[in-house]
């Protein structure tokens, strides 16, 4: 067993060079002890309860134009969409109906008064819609500080913006130097949140070109540092129409970058054990089992997507993303059952609040 197994099963703290170790693991028994280690400080800190928010997608129209991603603005060979009043009251209806207790309003990323005025009317509508019984996270990128905070006033009480990768050089490499993606205004969003009072998530991409351990490593002393409450990573998915399909050729292979982020969900349990961790949907996509696998590593939320079928092909982040014609209602039927054969009871009807934010509230 590496020594730094063995110090982190006898609870002792863990440097970076201890994290490195420990993500590099490739004996199949020390990975299993590892994620094993994650869920049993999964149970004894958040329980064995998996929170679901119901995800969706309003738009795949974005302004930016990251070099990874599918909907960026720069790619022509996608339709794009805004979803009716309609749409969004039937998705945040069959989430209340079926006690899902959240839902996950997720964008492009657009700016300026009308989206700002689109967003406030829609989460006012929704509270009014499912009796203020759904809490609501926003995940539409980069905004104001004036624009968080009155998102907060109109009822969103939780906000995903990903540092994708928390190594500068990285973030750079990842994106255009068009002025329009720059680190230092993301980090202030991440401020800005917390200023606003939200329960303030980020994430990772795991297993970018030219990432190293020492980078993982340094993504979780990240969200460690600061002090965030949610977490949603996963593994780098390639998409066909963007630049850095181009670099495919110097990425792990698909399952490696797969049990990598099992690696990272428990390490990051371990290390903040009442935040709220998400079992991505890129994790299902290079293994059918694989959003059971997060929450064994330690994950305590999914996001089953509510987006009509019709619209969610279009919102394609990366290549071969599960579940695009599956209705609503069948995908919860099976996570049901699925989460109850690996020992998991869903929080239905229960808003799961990161723990760790009322810790930090406190
Ligand atoms: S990652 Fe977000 S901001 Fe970047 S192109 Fe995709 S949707 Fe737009």
């Amino acid at each position: 067993m590496t020594g730094a197994l063995s110090d982190l099963l006898n609870n002792k703290p863990l440097a970076k060079e201890h994290l490195v170790q420990l993500l590099g693991i490739t004996n199949q028994e020390e990975h299993e002890a590892l994620l094993h280690h994650g869920l049993n400080t999964k149970a004894a800190s958040v329980g064995r309860i998996v929170y679901l928010r119901g995800l969706i997608e309003l738009t795949n129209k974005c302004a930016k134009n990251c070099f990874y991603c599918g909907i960026r603005a720069g790619n022509d060979t996608i339709e794009r969409y805004f979803l009716s009043d309609e749409d969004v009251l039937q998705a945040a209806e069959f989430a209340y109906k079926n006690q899902f207790g959240s839902l996950v309003i997720q964008t492009g990323e657009l700016s300026g008064p009308i989206f700002a005025a689109q967003i406030e009317r829609l989460l006012k509508l929704i509270h009014r819609h499912t009796n203020n019984e759904l809490t609501i996270t926003l995940s539409c990128g980069e905004q104001s500080q004036e624009v968080y905070q009155r998102w907060k006033e109109a009822g969103a009480s939780r906000y995903l913006l990903r540092i994708e990768a928390s190594n500068r050089k990285l973030y750079e490499f990842i994106h255009p130097a068009d002025g329009n993606h720059d680190y230092d205004t993301r980090i202030k969003g991440l401020e800005d949140l917390k200023k606003c009072g939200y329960q303030v998530g980020t994430g990772v991409m795991i297993g970018l070109p030219g990432q190293t351990l020492e980078d993982l490593a340094d993504d979780l002393l990240f969200f460690f540092k600061m002090d965030i409450d949610m977490v949603g990573m996963g593994p780098y998915l390639e998409h066909a129409d963007t630049p850095m399909f181009d670099q495919r050729n110097l990425l792990l292979p698909a399952s490696e970058r797969f049990l990598l982020s099992l690696r990272m969900i428990a390490l990051l349990r371990i290390m903040m054990p009442y935040i709220n961790i998400a079992a991505s949907t890129a994790l299902e996509t290079i293994n059918p089992l694989g959003r059971q696998m997060g929450i064994l590593a330690g994950a305590n939320v999914v996001m089953p997507n509510l987006t009509p079928v019709t619209d969610r092909k279009k919102y394609l982040l990366y290549n071969n993303k599960p579940n695009l014609d599956k209705d609503a209602s069948l995908s919860t039927a099976t996570l049901n059952d699925v989460l109850s054969s690996i020992g998991e009871t869903i929080g239905y009807g229960r808003a799961g609040d990161s723990i760790h934010f009322s810790h930090r509230q406190a």
